[in-house]
């Protein structure tokens, strides 16, 4: 392989690339993370250095790994044969085989699929189709408001982004959409108001229900929430949790939208973790494994009778008013046919599930009892570790010390990608569901040494010490 100049590509990509999330001053001084190629699991930067990489490509996009030559070939007949049929009343063949093949992958009655590009955009989808559903419907025509929970992240666009409650990125563009309101998430290691956790899944239940009553039934249209919450690093619900919320919201005649854009398509060892949490959604929003990250994609899957209203309508109001000049885009739905064959054949969620076992029991092995790691969580292929200063006490690490950013360098310099997460003492891996156990023992060696290093950068300067 060629390399390119590097200090010219940084220089170029200084001047006239805008890095979203980081600050020029800090793309200077770590230099910017530029790659060039990827096979399997391996992605390489432009200085030559190959990483193993844990996230699926960062934003945990890429479930199957680089280099798959069939979504390649896909991609390239879908555009030789008809790259783009218009939209709206419009679509192609292959766009509405992806849609049949989703209705049959999905559980429940989700039946029907919206396509975009992003995460974000189909959120919007689902919000609007949640709105648009109860004005069609007629019980609740005023239906507008939407629930959220504390410190969720589901998407940048301004609609997705007022369902966001990751404050750093919602502060700074508003104000935003009106209607939208925050409640407290189930996070089992930090406790809302520092309860025991036993009480947490009946507590976030009720303040759902609470919120519900106070925004007034008649205007909430629909509750959103993550399977598995990233943003609040790498929460996993209680057992009971989602069926309590599924009452209350048949009780208010709320939609529940589970948010899947990360959790979708194996990740959790099911298909989607709707199945792994029992969470029976009336709408589910997919993105990032739909292409496993090829080309982008996304979709919002509607049930059975949410889509017979959306799609009768009215003649009064009309039907479902939603598109994009690129909704349904072919060459994306040709790309996300053959991944799902891929996963289908290689019964992928299942190597998750026995891959997600083995990962998440070596990683506890080999870090649990390290006396800066607080808690080892997560489920199959999703897994974050949260740093201490006081294993006992859970005492947090002052955010000055930078810990978790330090350990994700000192993971790149031993050749592992994984995530910092903002706000956060805690580190985050999400690797592609094709991943082997010698890559698993590989990767949690290189994060055990990349932790004592950590260690003792914080021992010798006399910042923190074992308790
Ligand atoms: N929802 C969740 C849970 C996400 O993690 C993300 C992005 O990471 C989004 C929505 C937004 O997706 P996108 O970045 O494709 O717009």
């Amino acid at each position: 392989m060629t390399l390119p100049n590097i200090d010219a590509l940084t220089q170029d990509a200084l001047d006239h690339y805008l890095f979203p999330l980081a600050r020029k001053d800090d793309v200077r001084s770590d230099g910017a993370n530029i790659f060039v190629a990827a096979e399997g699991l391996e992605i390489t930067d432009a200085a030559g250095k190959t990483y193993l990489d844990m996230m699926s490509t960062q934003t945990r996009a890429s479930s199957l790994g680089y280099g798959q030559d069939r979504i390649a070939k896909a991609i390239y007949d879908q555009l030789v044969g008809l790259h783009y049929g218009g939209t709206f009343a419009n679509v192609v063949d292959v766009t509405v085989r992806l849609a049949a093949k989703i209705a049959e992958l999905a559980p429940g009655t989700l039946t029907a699929s919206v396509f975009a590009g992003s995460g974000s955009e189909a959120n919007e989808m689902s919000f609007k189709a949640a709105k648009q559903y109860h004005r069609l419907k007629g019980d609740k025509p005023r239906a507008h408001k939407i629930i959220a929970r504390w410190n969720a992240y589901h998407g940048a666009t301004m609609g997705a982004l007022a369902a966001t409650d990751y404050l750093g990125t919602r502060h700074i563009t508003e104000p935003g959409v009106p209607g939208y309101s925050h409640i407290p998430s189930p996070n089992l290691y930090r406790t809302p108001f520092g309860m025991d956790a036993s009480e947490v899944s009946e507590f976030c239940a009720a303040y759902l229900e609470q919120q519900i009553l106070h925004e007034g039934p008649e205007y909430v249209a629909a509750f959103i929430a993550e399977p598995i919450m990233q943003g609040d690093g790498v929460q996993v619900p209680p057992d009971d949790y989602f069926a309590r919320v599924r009452a209350i919201c048949d009780t208010y005649d709320v939609l529940l939208i589970a948010d899947e854009v990360i959790t979708g398509f194996g990740r959790t060892g099911n298909w989607f973790a709707s199945e792994t949490y029992d969470i029976k959604p009336d709408i589910m929003t997919l993105a990032k494994g739909l292409t496993s990250g090829y080309i982008p994609m996304s979709a919002s899957v509607i049930s059975e009778e949410i889509w017979q209203v959306l799609m009768n309508g009215t003649p009064e109001v009309g039907a479902f008013a939603h598109g994009y000049t690129y909704s349904a885009h072919p060459v994306a739905a040709a790309a996300a046919m053959a991944n799902l064959d891929i996963m289908e054949r290689e019964n992928l969620p299942a190597n998750a599930a026995r891959m997600g076992t083995y990962f998440q029991n070596k990683l506890r092995q080999e870090v649990a009892d390290h006396p800066l790691v607080g808690d080892v969580r997560g489920v199959a292929l999703i897994a974050g570790v949260e740093l201490v200063a006081d294993k006992v006490k859970k005492t947090p690490l002052d955010m000055d010390l930078k810990a978790a950013p330090t350990l994700g360098k000192y993971c790149v310099e031993e050749g592992l990608i994984s995530r910092a997460l903002m706000q956060m003492n805690a580190l985050s891996f999400s690797p592609p569901l094709v991943i082997n156990e010698s890559e698993v023992d590989e990767v949690v060696a290189r994060f055990r040494r990349a932790l004592n290093r950590l260690t003792d950068d914080l021992v010798k300067s006399g910042s923190w010490k074992a308790q």
